[in-house]
């Protein structure tokens, strides 16, 4: 994993004292998760966490842009994304068999840290509104164009077939 996309926190950093850090989620970060919805961007999160008990309690708020295709012309699109979470981190001895929800993490309880990153890309996932489009004139017309004509070819009327075949099946 490349370290300047870490967003690991160190436990022992979180003491009952309010503790406070930020991450950057980048391409870098995004292109770790090879998804083709999600190609780029550009989001802080900030966290603020606390340890209550064996539990750590981390309110995160999220800002920025993603960059997904657009759902007319397939080009990079810019969506602003914003919320706020909260993720309970806790310990426990069968932490591997425990069914953490997606606002808990349970470690074991000699873990040392916690990679925050696969909560975070889940989070900026799910704020991506369902339709994504260019505003009105901005799309790429070439890359519609084709798509228009492919759109119409498979939606072609069924009887209108292919010369080709039509001769071949006089051969058959
Ligand atoms: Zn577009």
């Amino acid at each position: 994993m490349d370290r300047n996309n870490a967003t690991i926190i160190v436990l022992d950093d979180i003491k009952t004292a309010r503790y406070v850090c930020h991450f950057d989620l980048d391409k870098g970060f995004f292109d770790r998760f090879e998804n083709d919805e999600l190609i780029d961007g550009n989001v802080a999160v900030g966290i603020e966490a606390e340890r209550v008990g064996q539990t750590i309690v981390a309110r995160l708020t999220l800002g920025g842009k993603v960059m997904v295709p657009c759902d007319r012309c397939l080009d990079p699109v810019g969506v602003e994304i914003s919320g706020n979470e909260t993720l309970t981190i806790r310990f426990a001895d069968n932490a591997e068999n425990d069914d953490a929800n997606e606002n808990e993490i349970v470690l074991s309880p000699n873990a040392k840290s916690v990679d925050l990153s696969q909560r975070l890309y889940e989070y900026v996932a799910v704020r991506i509104p369902l339709r994504h489009v260019h505003l009105e004139g901005q799309c790429n017309a070439g890359m519609q164009q084709l798509l228009q004509n492919h759109s119409s070819q498979t939606n072609s009327d069924p009887s209108d077939t292919d010369p080709r075949w039509d001769a071949l099946k006089d051969l058959m």
